[in-house]
């Protein structure tokens, strides 16, 4: 089982590696075959082998010798790992299929928003529809849950825009709605609170090693997304850890 859910993650993986450079530049996601960025050699199945490929390769275009991203088999390790701690934390059922649809589009937002500081309206609005409607068949968040999560999720970010711009854009706005469809208001508000912690510390050790400078841009959307992850697999721990801590 352990190993079925690490070979589905990493071929998910690989796929979710196509979305990340193709989406962003308006290309097909299926029409055509893979290929090498720098020569244009078609890839043989062969050597399109999740992460295994990228090891014999030694992480260069068999033809040209270029070198492949670090992000492929990166995108895929992480895929597969996620993919694993769902159903070690979620068991083989129906709900499954939800967490790794969820776990799928952060990942690829994650990634895009880290090369292109954008969230994409393909994923996070498919995502809020996709989370509300799967609410009708989970048995632990309801429609209305939901609907409340969209608001929530939503709604922090929104007024963060309000109060500070600059701090957060539209695509952290949806991206949060969207996790609040999937995991309704209470995970959303772990998520939201997760990441900015999270944010804050990387932030934090990025300005004090001088590897980013005030002025650069960090993206906060790889941090909810991140939040995201914990609250799904972590969340319902982490309210109860918060309800016996302060009330007693
Ligand atoms: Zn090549």
């Amino acid at each position: 089982m352990i190993a079925v859910a690490l070979v589905i993650g990493a071929v998910i993986g690989s796929f979710l590696n196509v979305v990340i450079v193709r989406l962003p530049k308006d290309e097909s996601l299926v029409s055509r075959r893979s290929s090498c960025r720098a020569c244009g050699t078609m890839i043989r199945w062969f050597d399109n082998i999740p992460i295994l490929s990228f090891i014999w390769l030694r992480g260069r275009c068999r033809q040209c010798g270029a070198s492949i991203a670090w992000r492929y088999p990166v995108v895929e390790g992480l895929t597969a790992v996620l993919f694993l701690l769902a159903a070690w934390r979620i068991g083989w059922r129906a709900e499954l299929a939800g967490a790794w649809i969820l776990l799928a589009a952060l990942v690829t937002i994650s990634f895009i928003d880290l090369e292109h500081q954008i969230i994409p309206d393909a994923i996070t609005l498919p995502g809020i529809v996709a989370g509300f409607v799967l609410s009708f068949i989970s048995p632990s968040v309801t429609w209305l849950d939901a609907l409340l999560g969209i608001l929530v999720g939503g709604g922090i970010p929104f007024l963060v825009i309000v109060v500070s711009p600059g701090g957060m854009g539209g695509g952290d706005m949806k991206l949060g709605a969207m996790l609040g469809a999937f995991l309704g208001y209470k995970l959303a508000l772990v998520a939201i609170f997760s990441g900015v912690v999270l944010g804050g510390l990387v932030a934090g050790v990025l300005l004090a090693t001088g590897l980013r400078g005030r002025r650069d841009p960090i993206p906060f959307g790889p941090f909810l997304a991140g939040g995201g992850v914990v609250a799904l697999l972590f969340g319902e721990g982490c309210i109860r850890w918060y309800l016996a801590a302060f009330t007693g």
